[in-house]
């Protein structure tokens, strides 16, 4: 298969949608779209959405604007612009105070930003100790973009752009800093970038020579949107010539995949490209969020857990749906999803049981919610941190009181009569040199 992509300006090329939706569900995609990022690729469309059923496809609602994703006032400010055939000027700016209101920013990202000689690395974040990311400018967009995503200011605010492609001033990085282990190469998706691109970047690494980088991990969800990355793209075979040379020279390659739905691994299509990876010597790792209208089913999570690990793949993350963008269309309470991890993991035998969750990534670091216990009376959030901005917090259980509503954890206060959490007003910016 080529490549395609579809976007605000071309869906109506789809075949299924000219022939599915109403008019009135087109108009739907375009207010939206016009807010939200909007792209989908000629793979989702033809292999992995069920157009018979598409209202209620978990594909269809992960790309492709719906309703519920605005709130009602903020899509009655734009509906009404595209009707008349505002001019471009007005529309975007209403978009854009719109978009402001989004949290386009989540998690105080800004502060994970380091300097090297006083200089800004803005295509690195170092949060946790171990690891730092790197945000290559070439794989700062994706094959698809997902409805939920909190990276979505990188495609739509140009302000809020992290990126970089200089890899003298990563390796520089790397080397004033030997605590690092692992290097996670980020976007966007890093799988849209040619494989000369990887090549720069990693042979950079293999040049260095650094003892202390162990592990090149790869944040993408191609195998989720473009499995084809990794087996008939045009330089498909070179990327896993560069993957098998890297791990025969003792670096290990983590894919970190991203699927949302056990339908997404069902297609010859990934098998093929998981096969492949594996071949070149690269473990695959999971994760995904929690979303409320695609994968909110205790059953759902065992049935992927157990396929990934048939495919060899390492269950690893489940994620809280993250304060951004359409959060409200997604998100599940801390409650409802500590259940559905509960549930789904007491379904599962001990080798699927590598998956942590469900986890907050929020400013402090990753908070995991343990569970909902009685102490002396008082109904409590066990929680847990599973990465600190401090490595020291990591591994340090921490109470909430509980709070049926709470969605993440600003709506969250200490429990027994405490003023602040143990975290709170910690120095967030640790990584200077
Ligand atoms: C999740 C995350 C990592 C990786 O954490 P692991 O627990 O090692 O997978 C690194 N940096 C940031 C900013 C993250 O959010
Ligand atoms: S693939 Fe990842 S970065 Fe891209 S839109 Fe989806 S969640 Fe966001």
């Amino acid at each position: 298969m080529k490549y395609r992509s579809y976007t605000l300006s071309n869906f109506r090329q789809i075949p299924q949608i000219e022939e599915k939706l109403s008019e009135e569900e087109k108009f739907v995609i375009e207010v939206i779209g016009t807010v939200l990022p909007f792209k989908v690729s000629n793979y989702i469309v033809e292999e992995l959405i069920d157009w018979d059923n598409f209202e209620e496809d978990p594909f269809f609602i992960l790309n492709f604007p719906q309703k519920g994703m605005l709130a009602e006032e903020h899509y009655q400010k734009i509906a009404p612009l595209l009707k008349n055939n505002t001019d471009k000027a007005t529309i975007k700016k209403a978009v854009d105070e719109i978009r402001l209101q989004l949290n386009p920013n989540p998690a105080g990202q800004e502060s994970n930003v380091p300097e090297l000689n006083g200089v800004r690395l803005n295509g690195i974040q170092h949060k946790y100790r171990e690891t730092m990311l790197f945000f290559p400018s070439q794989g700062q967009t994706c094959h698809a973009y997902c409805t939920f995503c909190f990276r979505w200011p990188q495609f739509a605010l140009n302000s809020f752009k992290f990126a970089m492609k200089e890899a003298d001033l990563m390796i520089q990085y790397l080397k004033a800093h030997p605590e690092i282990t692992d290097v996670l190469f980020t976007g966007g998706d890093p799988a849209v970038m040619k494989t000369k691109f990887f090549e720069h970047y990693f042979n950079a690494i293999l040049d260095a020579d650094l003892d202390h980088i162990r592990t090149i991990r790869i944040g993408t969800k191609a195998l989720s949107y473009w499995p084809y990355r990794f087996t008939t793209d045009d330089d498909a075979e070179e990327l896993m010539k560069l993957f098998r040379k890297v791990t025969q020279r003792g670096i290990s390659i983590s894919v970190m995949a991203h699927f949302n739905h056990p339908r997404a691994m069902e297609t010859e299509a990934v098998k093929q490209a998981i096969k492949n990876l594996q071949s070149a010597g690269v473990q695959i790792r999971s994760q995904s969020p929690l979303l409320k209208n695609i994968n909110d089913d205790p059953e759902l999570w065992s049935k992927m857990w157990r396929e990934q690990v048939n495919l060899g793949i390492i269950p690893y993350y489940m994620f809280m749906a993250r304060n951004t963008g359409a959060q409200d269309y997604f998100a599940v309470t801390l409650e409802e999803a500590w259940k559905t991890y509960q549930k789904a993991i007491q379904k599962v035998s001990g080798v699927c049981r590598t998956v942590r969750g469900p986890s907050m990534s929020c400013a402090p670091g990753k908070v995991q919610v343990l569970g909902i216990q009685k102490i002396h009376g008082e109904k409590v959030f066990v929680l847990n941190f599973l990465q600190g901005r401090n490595p020291d917090w990591v591994g340090r259980p921490f109470f909430a009181k509980y709070n049926p509503r709470a969605i993440w954890i600003d709506d969250l206060e200490p429990a027994f009569e405490e003023d602040e959490f143990f975290f709170e007003n910690a120095n967030l910016k640790l990584h200077v040199v």
